[in-house]
């Protein structure tokens, strides 16, 4: 079991209570953004592009505890940038931990080893080491060399510590499912808690536009790797979601469910696409056309997305919905996914997802992007 019964039981009881109240948009986990700095300059990140001034920006701890009031959902990610270039990251830590919420604290895990003493392990508190593939991969697509072993050194260290960790990998066109498979063994067997997988969004921004995958790209990936899964593999996401990316369950996206706040406010309309903020968490929710966005919607910027922040809490939402996404997601947990995968059909030929907009390259190149220490 990959997540502790007490934070199961915390988001079962939240989307059962949204449920009851009728609640037809309601947020699940907040991506709280306190800065978008980095000291990594990826070439699939959509998030450093900012000017310096704005690098140099963060919220602050108050600013942090406001959105997370605001929102009220029970699990807050802080991606960033890097959150532990934050100065103030263990007293925001602490603020959330007070008000109990579930915290997945992203980061790349350059300094974690040296900031785990700023921290207590808490069933709260969850280190989500960025870790894209064996060190070959890692390495290359984070482009660094060494920070795989940097990451691996430091998980070691905060399991040691007592802390609970996962790992987040993001995956691209060229993944190797063999290598992939491998290194799920070796995060595994260092002891995380569970692995959370994603592929890449295709931020028009990223250096590199060569190497996202499109919609039916994703669906062959994601069965190759997750054929014949090992027992000791843990997965750190919904088996509906998992389901999904092998195009064995349909969702669609419900972007209000990982609301994202940063320095600007509240981005319209989801962790990837920025059309605007709003001040508040209540106007995101009224000003947002939702209709415009996901995949049915026809709008290109979602057309390939199966991104973990739109389709995770869809999934959640499923799962509790119906007494069939009840029973579903009971069955892939107790005895894991069918040996036969559903025919792709019209879906591993559907037009829109290879027409789907080609965003432009932009000058810049990922070593030319700045690294802010
Ligand atoms: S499909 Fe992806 S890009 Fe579109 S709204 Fe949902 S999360 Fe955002």
């Amino acid at each position: 079991m990959s997540v502790p019964i007490s934070q199961m039981w915390t988001v079962a009881s939240y989307v059962l209570k949204q449920k009851l109240l009728g609640r037809k948009r309601y947020p699940l986990v907040l991506m709280l953004e306190p800065l978008f700095r980095c000291n990594l300059a990826c070439a699939g990140c959509g998030k450093i592009q900012f000017p310096v001034e704005i690098l140099r920006k963060q919220l602050t701890p108050e600013q942090c505890f406001q959105a997370v009031d605001e929102c009220g959902a029970p699990i807050v990610s802080i991606p960033g940038g890097e959150p532990l270039l934050h100065p103030q990251m263990p007293e925001i830590v602490e603020g959330l931990i007070k008000r109990k919420k579930y915290i997945y604290l992203c980061t790349n895990a350059l300094k974690l080893e040296k900031a785990l003493s700023q921290f207590t392990p808490s069933k709260y508190l969850t280190f989500s080491v960025h870790m894209d593939g064996p060190r070959e991969e890692h390495d290359h697509a984070v482009c660094r060399e060494g920070t795989y072993d940097i990451a691996v050194s430091a998980i070691k260290a905060a399991l040691k510590q007592g802390f609970r960790v996962t790992t987040n990998t993001t995956l691209f066109d060229g993944a190797q499912p063999e290598r992939i498979r491998g290194f799920f063994d070796e995060m595994m067997e260092l002891g995380v808690e569970g692995m959370m997988l994603s592929p890449g969004y295709s931020y028009e921004k990223a250096p590199d536009q060569d190497h996202f995958l499109k919609r039916n790209q994703t669906y062959r990936l994601f069965r190759e790797i997750l054929s014949a899964p090992k027992k000791a593999w843990q997965f750190n996401q919904s088996p509906l979601f998992v389901e999904f990316l092998k195009g064995n369950y349909d969702l669609e996206c419900t972007p209000w469910g990982n609301p994202t706040y940063n320095i600007f406010g509240w981005q319209k309309p989801c962790y990837l696409v920025d059309e605007g903020h709003t001040q508040t968490f209540a106007e995101l929710l009224e000003e947002v056309e939702w209709d415009n966005y996901g995949t049915q919607s026809g709008n290109p910027k979602c057309a390939n997305c199966m991104v973990h922040s739109g389709y995770e809490p869809s999934a959640v939402d499923a799962t509790f919905s119906s007494l069939s996404g009840l029973v579903k997601t009971a069955r892939l947990t107790l005895f894991g996914a069918p040996k036969q995968n559903r025919p792709l059909g019209d879906l591993d030929t559907d037009q829109r997802f290879d027409e789907a907009e080609t965003p432009q390259r932009p000058e810049r190149k990922p070593n030319e992007l700045p690294v802010l220490q």
